[in-house]
């Protein structure tokens, strides 16, 4: 199905309603980028997906090294 109603032909430069190019029988794609919103609207959706509260998700998310550990790296470089 079709992202969006509006559709255009790259081919012979048409517009039109449907998938399929009345013109020329190609392939028509969406006119537009897909609809963004800022706010996320399935946030809770991909929570829930993503089991935020398990322990598991914590220990997969990426960690910096320790503040000390930094900066006795970063003296080691001067
Ligand atoms: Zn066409």
């Amino acid at each position: 199905m079709a992202r969006q109603l509006l559709q255009h032909c790259s081919t012979c430069n048409s517009w039109t309603l449907v998938r399929d190019c009345p013109h020329c029988d190609e392939i028509a794609n969406a006119a537009a980028p897909i609809k963004w919103s800022p706010e996320d609207q399935r946030a809770n959706i991909r929570r829930k997906m993503y089991d935020v509260e398990s322990q598991a998700w914590l220990e997969s998310l990426p960690e910096l090294d320790k503040i000390t550990k930094l900066r006795e790296n970063s003296l080691e470089e001067e």
